[in-house]
């Protein structure tokens, strides 16, 4: 059994809460089963639970071992795709129904943060999409008018207000979504785990579901030691789909995202860089994020996987991009696999009758992960006649192994190029 690495990441250093819980060893029967207990599978639970509905989660490491545990923590409104694409793909209609579920999907998170008491560094200052070059500059412009078309309070900031807010020179831009935010995301994770169970969900860690069959009119799953029985099941692995039910993986690509990060900065150069703690990422066609946590750490990322090209990649960028840094020095350094949809757009497939599954969210799965939660929990229990996300039965991804391999190496490829273009 091949398990992703979780390296040495700040977020498992510092997410406090310490859950432990038991694994399954006994015989269940339930209304809903789960698979995976990340962002999706966490928020189904609770909003289950909440609602009486009978449910367990069966994790096969630890909660949030997955993308949710890894994560930039970027609480974004809405999805990657621009507001007319999203129209394009799937009609105006269905279009704007995902567009106006996703618009709030801050709210959800940040609600339910508050209403649970989760401490996991909330800091709802916004984001800033940075643009770099002219392309990056045009795509911004044109991401502000489609946004505030629609009614986000989204505003274009001119290279002086971006650098200000920023404290770099780099950018000529920065789209600034005040709606959005940053969390301690693995904090967040087992913050919705302890309030699934304080709700009356089950949850069992290291309990990799081996097997999903029908029985008796629902389905039976079953881990080494246990079972459980239910009518509904969700597959809420999204990228981390190794263990038993990879039909599933086949129709994504996973593609690594790395992240660094520094000792706590100093208070001179916390003045200067993101003064106001906003999340940021760039427009750069191979992007890189940062944000600060909490104690003052500089938490830089970029598409690959970890090794020396990325670290050294990352320690040339932040030094280009912040030359007031004393010096570059990393403490934590992880990566995690983005599960990537063949249209960049989270689906709710029913795989058979009572099997769900919701994955494919490109990179953009705290707020959604946490709406199609509780969106799958008000459809179960017949509140809701339909989900906002697409429920299309998914193909197959094409080529899927070598788009996998063209974006990592392309990836490395284009930090190795940066590299000695900032040496140079
Ligand atoms: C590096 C990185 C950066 C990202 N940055 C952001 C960001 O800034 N903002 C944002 O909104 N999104 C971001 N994302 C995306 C986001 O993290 C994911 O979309 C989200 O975490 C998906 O949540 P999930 O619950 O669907 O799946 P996961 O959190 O991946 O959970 C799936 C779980 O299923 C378990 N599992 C798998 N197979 C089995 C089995 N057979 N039995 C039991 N359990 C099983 C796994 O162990 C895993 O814990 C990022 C993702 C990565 C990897």
């Amino acid at each position: 059994m091949a398990v992703e690495p979780v390296c040495n990441s700040l977020w498992r250093a510092s997410a406090g809460v310490t859950l432990d819980l038991a694994s399954l060893t006994s015989d269940l029967t339930v209304d809903v089963a789960i698979v995976g207990a990340g962002f999706t599978g966490l928020s189904t639970a609770l909003h289950l639970a909440k609602k009486g509905i009978s449910v367990a989660v069966l994790e096969a490491q630890d909660v949030g071992f997955g993308g949710s545990g890894r994560n930039v923590g970027l609480v974004n409104a809405g999805l990657w795709l621009e507001p007319e694409a999203l129209d394009k793909q799937l009609g105006a209609e269905a279009g704007q129904r995902l567009y106006d579920a996703l618009a709030v999907a801050p709210d959800a998170v940040f609600q339910l943060i508050d209403e649970y008491q989760i401490e996991c560094e909330p800091t709802r200052n916004g984001t800033l999409h940075a643009g770099v070059g002219k392309a990056g500059l045009e795509q911004l412009q044109r991401r502000c008018e489609q946004l505030q078309q629609r009614g986000a309070p989204v505003q274009l900031l001119n290279a002086l207000e971006a650098q200000q807010k920023i404290g770099s020179q780099k950018f000529n831009s920065a789209l600034f979504d005040p709606r959005a935010g940053t969390i301690q995301p693995l904090a967040y994770a087992k913050g919705l785990a302890k309030a699934a169970l304080q709700e009356g969900a089950q949850i069992f860690e290291h309990s990799p579901v081996v097997s999903i069959a029908t029985e008796s009119g629902g389905w039976k799953l079953q881990t080494e030691n246990g079972s459980v029985t239910a009518q509904k099941v969700v597959v809420a692995t999204n990228a981390y789909c190794e263990f038993g039910v990879q039909e599933q993986a086949r129709k994504f690509v996973p593609i690594h995202y790395s992240q660094l990060a520094t000792k706590p900065l100093v208070e001179q150069e916390l003045s200067t860089i993101l003064p106001n703690k906003e999340g940021c990422w760039d427009t750069c066609t191979v992007m890189s994020s940062f944000r600060l946590d909490q104690q003052g750490r500089l938490i830089f990322g970029g598409m690959g996987d970890t090794g020396q090209t990325l670290t050294n990649w990352a320690t040339q960028r932040v030094r280009e991009l912040f030359p007031m840094l004393s010096k570059v020095e990393w403490e934590y350094c992880w990566s995690g696999k983005i599960a990537y949809s063949e249209d960049h757009l989270p689906h709710c497939q029913q795989l058979q009758r009572g099997l769900y599954s919701v994955a494919g969210y490109s990179g953009r799965g705290i707020g959604p992960g946490t709406v199609m939660g509780k969106e799958l929990a008000q459809w179960f229990s017949g509140e809701i006649a339909n989900l906002s996300a697409p429920n299309s039965k998914l193909r197959d991804m094409p080529l899927r192994e070598i788009k996998r391999v063209f974006y990592e190496v392309g990836a490395k490829a284009y930090h190795l190029g940066q590299r000695s273009h900032i040496l140079t």
